[in-house]
């Protein structure tokens, strides 16, 4: 069961990725975290700057310490002990570091990246600004089509990001979206790249586990 699981989630995998690539992304399928990292080393070795949008799955795969390993100058608003002043120029120094770091809320198997932010520094990032942009997805981010993404936002993402944030959310409470007006609401902003954005490089790479919310 497991292993016919395993191979239904990756045929799904590899039909996003047919299909983001048809929308100029430069998009990957990969095994697991250990070749992402491979990957990523290659990435970060001409760059002087990255930053990190708030992402569970990047986090995991310690991809801000890769980049902290190599001495690049790394903009993370979630190290610990910083003053909201000291976050905020993170946030902004994200906004044109030379490699930006994020996951998705979903996927569509046919080929849509889908976010939602409650700031915006990951939405706005991911879209313009940056040289290059690296989204790290696992397959349990993966929807059918554009409205099964929103959807799962909805119904798993953003509530389970909400609880793991521990946001006063009705979300994170009850684990079922609302569409609220909470002054913490996480969902403000929901960005849709349909296709690569002009004058930004994106590359995805979608792993075979599942990862993040
Ligand atoms: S809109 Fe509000 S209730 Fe719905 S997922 Fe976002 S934070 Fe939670």
């Amino acid at each position: 069961m497991a292993e016919e699981r395993r191979w239904l989630m990756e045929q799904r995998a590899i039909r996003c990725v047919e299909n983001l690539k048809k929308h100029r992304f430069d998009a990957h399928f990969m095994l697991d975290c250990q070749s992402v990292r491979e990957e990523v080393k290659g990435l970060l070795e001409p760059v002087k700057s990255a930053g990190f949008g708030g992402s569970d799955t990047v986090r995991s795969m310690g991809l801000h310490t890769l980049a902290r390993e190599m001495g690049k100058e790394v903009f993370d608003h979630s190290v610990p002990d910083l003053t909201f002043e000291e976050t905020l120029a993170m946030r902004k120094a994200q906004q044109s570091c030379d490699l930006f770091f994020t996951s998705a809320n979903a996927l569509s198997e046919t080929g849509e990246i889908v976010n939602v932010d409650g700031i915006g520094n990951r939405t706005n990032a991911m879209s313009f600004g940056p040289d290059r942009v690296v989204v790290v997805a696992g397959y349990n981010k993966i929807a059918p089509d554009l409205e099964g993404a929103l959807r799962r936002i909805r119904e798993v993402a953003g509530p389970m990001r909400a609880k793991s944030l521990g946001m006063e959310t009705p979300c994170a409470v009850t684990g079922v979206c609302s569409d609220c007006n909470s002054s913490m609401r996480i969902c403000n902003i929901t960005t849709i790249l349909h296709r690569k954005p002009m004058l930004t490089n994106i590359t995805v790479f979608v792993v075979g586990e599942e990862l993040g919310y």
